[in-house]
């Protein structure tokens, strides 16, 4: 239905004006719309002045921000706890937007080298050629950081849970050696959101997420999140925009309709996935389970006081005798979890590190960093545990 027109307009005019009615029509929606528009209309320029200076809240263009984004990024900030956050098309759009604004030519960084694969790409590919270099050491050993700092270096980078090995770094102690030796201590959240742990009140200078994973949590919305305080992510947001590392309003629509089920997702997977990694621990077909959530895991102590409402959904175990012939088997007899190489689904999935994330490290370096053949990584979701349980029972007959 187009609004009414004088009975002189033309054809022309009334199709460019197809839709303008469902913004002028009196009632609001019940649920936020998907403001699918590259630019905002003003009355006056009075308007346009309150909006630059932030006296009237306001937007002007879809790749600087939009009101699905800004919603995204004002609940995300209060989940945080946290001064600041900015959404961006991506996890690697946060991590290369917040790493260029603490980096910059003739700087140095420190990593973990338990990375994701894209983040270690960056480092090693793209980053180098800007002048920004990188050393990777164990983040979890001061002695190794104080060792690889150097008069240039920025940054000290790690992950909040390791992926595939599901290790748990001590985020105040390493907020604490940053403060000591100057560094911006930035942290990939991805694997434990906000309702598990919240790494500012830590002391960790930014938080990045790929909020494609649990925070979308239903693997249809790609997104990114840089938080922190507000100097720092507003300069960092100010990368992302003129990187044109822009997240869509449909995307950052799915990801608020998210947050609001995060709480009771993470509940949900933290229950299932203790559940599944007791299990597992009793499986005679099983030599290793790695979930901080176990006894058996070496920093069981430090998780249960860092992530206190649960400890999320992921976790790995290693088949006995385990090698390649084995790990297909077993996942080719799964009936119900799919392999996926991407995680944290509301589903249950299963990945093999060895041919997807870690496939481009030597054999030898793989395998001394605990990813042998024989290791799989489940990301358990939130179905009835006993029918995933089942499921694996099933894999675990065919081997
Ligand atoms: C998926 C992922 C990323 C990258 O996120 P994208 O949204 O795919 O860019 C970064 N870090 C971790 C730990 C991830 O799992």
């Amino acid at each position: 239905m187009a609004e009414e027109q004088d009975s002189r307009t033309s054809l022309d005019t009334i199709a460019v004006h197809s839709g303008d009615w469902a913004v002028k029509h009196p009632g609001r929606p019940g649920a936020m719309p998907i403001y699918q528009t590259t630019a905002f209309a003003f009355d006056n320029l009075e308007d346009v002045e309150g909006v630059h200076s932030g006296e009237l809240k306001g937007w002007m263009y879809y790749r600087v921000s939009n009101p699905n984004r800004s919603a995204f990024e004002e609940a995300f900030a209060q989940l945080e706890g946290a001064e600041m956050a900015s959404a961006t098309a991506s996890g690697m759009g946060a991590i290369f937007a917040a790493l260029i604004t603490a980096t910059g030519a003739g700087t140095h960084i420190i990593s973990d080298k338990v990375i994701y694969g894209s983040t270690y790409g960056l480092l090693t590919q793209h980053l180098p050629r800007l002048g920004i270099e990188t050393t990777f050491v164990d983040t979890s050993d001061p002695a190794a950081v104080r060792a690889a700092v150097r008069p240039n270096t920025k940054v000290l980078y790690f992950e909040s849970i390791s992926n595939p090995m599901i290790g748990i770094p001590d985020f105040a102690s390493i907020a604490n050696l940053g403060r000591e030796l100057n560094l911006t201590t930035m942290v990939d959240g991805t694997f434990a959101p906000p309702y598990l742990v919240r790494p500012c009140e830590l002391g960790i200078d930014v938080v990045m997420h790929a909020t494609t994973k649990y925070i979308g949590g239903h693997s249809d919305a790609l997104g990114g999140m840089m938080v922190g305080r507000k100097d720092f992510i507003t300069q960092a947001a100010s990368a992302a925009m003129m990187f044109g590392a822009t997240l869509s309003p449909f995307d950052a629509w799915l990801n608020v309709r998210s947050l609001k089920t995060l709480p009771l997702r993470m509940q949900a997977h933290s229950r299932n996935a203790q559940i599944v990694a007791e299990w597992l621990e009793e499986q005679a077909k099983v030599s290793k389970v790695y979930y901080p959530g176990l006894k058996s895991h070496p920093q069981h102590a430090l998780a249960v006081r860092q992530f206190p409402k649960g400890f999320g959904g992921m976790l790995s175990f290693e088949l006995k005798d385990g090698n390649h012939a084995k790990a297909s088997r077993f996942i080719n007899a799964l009936q119900h979890i799919p392999f996926m190489p991407s995680l944290a689904d509301v589903s249950t999935t299963i990945n093999y590190p060895a041919s997807t994330s870690h496939r481009f490290i030597p054999y030898e370096e793989r395998v001394a960093l605990g990813i042998t053949d024989g290791l799989l990584r489940l990301s358990v979701g939130i179905e009835d545990p006993s029918d995933i349980i089942r499921d694996l029972e099933t894999a675990f007959a065919a081997l």
